[in-house]
């Protein structure tokens, strides 16, 4: 056997809306939907009373009223979410050289050689779960494995505040009864294939012959293979030059149009620009990504002449790089990714064009300072009327997502 790894995979638990019920005491105990709260916002994240009645991530705002009127709306306070997500990297990285970062409130740990200074791998669970909740008042889930995959799917078994271990060499057996929607990168489209293969367990798809899957799906169908079976040789990578970050999100129905698209990539802007502040990073190049109904996908890339880490100057660079993209036809899914990333900390090269970078920082983290102190909803950019939902994240091959 290879060497063998101990990663963990923390997740926190209705992160933003801990959140609000740490700072707001008064909201504890209660249904608390943080999300957009105008005419056409979206769920972002609402707390387990609130998912008692049913409602969910990126539902429609008026929705989650419906099922829930007496609910608590809370808009987004981004800089508080990434304030306490700094806070719990910096407690990961107490514990592991290795931390890699999906999103500002989730990372892998590589824990492997580190025995000897934190015991089992189930005690260094739980020790990092300990000292999060020490650090920032807020509970994460935590999941123990030998692969990426394995420790990803463990975390979401005991939710919230729970750990969940698979002992080494339990892999397939851990995996085989659940749903293959819990094997990432398969979206609704590959689940609605596989189904169609009638495979419905993890289980089915790592007895299913390989060369069928992957004549069937190509790549894909041997990269899900290996993950059925707990082959996973992804290492936990904290190397920021290779590694972009994205948000994107399908569209409940297909939209047509510069000002619809753009409409949608607003929120994510805002999304990815907190990661990149969240990880002290910036980014030189950004990345417009659109799937038309039809399935083609297509992406446009843009060099920029400074890196970048606030939304606005994301949002030009979309703006450029839409003037190059078709956006007659109907479209399911938008993103955007920053990619080439360097540590926030380098001088930055001066820009020939527009304002001096700092100065638009000002002006981010002013209006940063406006939203805390009177809500995201309150003061948004004039074309914005949505709120953040989708979660930030690697572009990966996902086949659809
Ligand atoms: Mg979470």
């Amino acid at each position: 056997m290879p060497h063998a790894r101990i990663i963990l995979h923390v997740d926190m638990d209705a992160f933003f809306a801990a959140v609000e019920q740490r700072d707001r005491p008064e909201l504890r105990g209660k249904p608390v939907i943080v999300g957009g709260t105008g005419r056409r916002g979206v769920v972002s994240t609402c707390s387990y009373e609130a998912r008692t009645f049913g409602v969910r991530s990126a539902m429609p705002t008026f929705k989650a009223r419906d099922l829930c009127p007496h609910g608590v709306f809370v808009a987004p306070r981004m800089d508080a979410y990434v304030a306490a997500s700094r806070t719990i990297m910096e407690v990961f990285d107490r514990y592991s050289p290795l931390v890699e970062p999906l999103s500002l409130d989730e990372a892998f740990l590589d824990m492997t050689g580190s025995e000897r200074l934190f015991g089992t791998p189930h005690a260094m669970g739980e020790q990092v779960r300990a000292a999060v909740v020490e650090a920032v008042g807020l509970t994460a889930s935590v999941g123990v494995a030998s692969t990426k995959f394995v420790a990803k799917v463990a975390s979401d078994m005991n939710k919230p505040n729970g750990l969940t271990e698979c002992p080494r060499g339990a892999e397939k057996a851990f995996l085989a009864p659940l749903p293959i929607e819990r094997i990432w990168g398969v979206g609704r489209k590959a689940a609605e294939r596989l189904h169609g293969m009638g495979l419905s367990r993890i289980g089915d798809v790592a007895a299913y012959p390989v060369e069928i899957l992957e004549q069937r799906l190509g790549g894909f169908g041997r990269h899900i293979w290996s993950l059925a079976n707990g082959i996973d040789v992804r290492e936990v990578s904290n190397t920021r030059e290779r590694k972009s970050v994205g948000a994107e999100r399908t569209l409940a129905q297909t939209s047509v149009g510069r000002e619809a698209v753009r409409h949608r990539l607003l929120p994510l802007a805002d999304e990815v620009a907190a990661t990149l502040r969240a990880k002290q990073v910036r980014a030189w190049g950004v990345r417009l990504k659109l799937k038309y109904a039809d399935f083609r996908l297509i992406t446009r890339d843009l060099r920029l002449d400074a890196p970048v880490h606030d939304a606005e100057r994301l949002l030009s660079a979309i703006d450029e790089l839409l003037e190059r993209a078709d956006v007659s036809l109907p479209m399911r899914l938008v993103g955007l990714a920053a990619f080439d990333l360097t540590d926030a900390e380098q001088p930055r090269q001066a820009s020939l064009f527009g304002p001096a970078p700092e100065r638009r920082e000002d002006l981010e983290q002013a209006l940063d300072a406006v939203r805390e102190r009177f809500g995201g909803a309150t003061v948004v950019r004039a074309s914005w009327l949505g709120t953040p939902s989708a979660k930030a994240h690697d572009f990966g091959p996902d086949e659809d997502s």
